[in-house]
């Protein structure tokens, strides 16, 4: 490819975190992984990627949020999409990548994922945006299950390993307010756990096939938040809060100061709350920081990675 037409080019991408809404685990299959039944929805809390031509793969990350945990070399998530592009393109040349993390990291939210679906979309247009969507989508698939869903945002349902994406429709937006936490659990140490639980019979066995329950969709259709906030639900949460007492306590504060409902996002340690409204999410923002937590006010759902400007 010739490196002249492409070189000056910047291509700034943003993509967004999730939450989870509904999480369903089923049982733990062969191979170790579970089906699972999922809702996701992409919310304002954003991660933004620029893509400039280079010698070699480089990354640089700054955030709003912790990133010492961020790995810069070639485990990183955006890293990995932008080599997987290059070589679809057949670019032998590299790419740097400078990352402005909005999401938390490690927090359950899908940051890692964000980057690599705005990184994909980033070094396709920067190397002449060769590939389709379907394509970027195939190639996402193949870095991670909530990479897709990245791509694509909005609300989803998926299924499977959860990676099999439909999309969900929904009326208005929905408030948030995210509370990060400094510790959390592995995503595998939490599925370990919920096993773990479940083979004590501590904890309702997972049913046949996870499936998500009607009165989620409902409640995203009719642009009712109560109703959401009775509906919600996540597996995981269970083993969170017994792992991290102080998530259980974290939710029951939330809710006292008039959250609809808590969740754990993922894995955690991220903690949602559901609001009734932008003002409502704003105020519960406010209280949760006067408390002394790291509390972010968002919406959902957004649209997936979009390139914002190419200079
Ligand atoms: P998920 O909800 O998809 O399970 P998460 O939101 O809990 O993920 P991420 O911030 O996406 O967590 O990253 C989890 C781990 O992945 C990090 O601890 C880090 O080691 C590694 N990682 C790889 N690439 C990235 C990236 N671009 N940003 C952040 N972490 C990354």
């Amino acid at each position: 490819m010739s490196l002249s037409r492409v070189s000056e080019r910047r291509v700034h991408v943003r993509a967004p975190g999730k939450v989870n809404v509904f999480f369903e685990v089923g049982q733990v299959q062969p191979d170790g992984y579970h089906d699972v039944a999922s809702v996701y929805q992409a919310v304002s809390m954003h991660e933004d990627v620029w893509a400039t031509i280079s010698d070699d793969f480089t990354i640089a990350v700054t955030g709003d949020v912790d990133v010492s945990g961020v790995p810069l070399d070639d485990r990183n998530l955006a890293v990995r999409a932008a080599r997987l592009v290059a070589r679809e393109l057949g670019w032998d040349g590299g790419v740097h990548l400078e990352v402005h993390k909005g999401v938390p990291v490690a927090g359950g939210m899908g940051g890692g994922s964000a980057d690599a679906a705005a990184a994909l979309v980033a070094v396709n247009e920067l190397l002449d945006g060769r590939l389709s969507t379907a394509e970027l989508h195939a190639l996402g698939a193949q870095l991670g299950a909530d990479v897709p869903f990245a791509l694509r945002g909005g609300t989803a349902v998926g299924t499977g390993r959860g990676d099999e994406l439909a999309p969900a429709l929904v009326r208005g937006r929905f408030d948030w307010v995210f509370v990060t936490h400094v510790e959390g659990l592995s995503t595998p140490e939490a599925y370990a756990g919920l096993d773990a639980l479940r083979a004590e019979a501590d904890i309702a066995p997972a049913r046949g096939v996870p499936a998500v329950d009607p009165a989620v969709l409902h409640a995203l259709r009719g642009a009712d938040p109560t109703a959401l906030a009775a509906a919600t639900r996540n597996d995981l949460q269970e083993v969170a809060v017994r792992r991290r007492p102080e998530l259980g306590a974290l939710l029951d504060e939330g809710v006292g100061l008039g959250a609809l409902a808590g969740l754990v996002s993922g894995s955690g340690p991220t903690v949602a709350f559901l609001a009734s409204d932008e003002r409502s999410a704003a105020d519960l923002a406010r209280s949760l920081g006067d408390r002394g937590h790291a509390a972010t006010a968002a919406h959902g759902p957004v649209a997936g990675a979009r390139i914002l400007t190419i200079d």
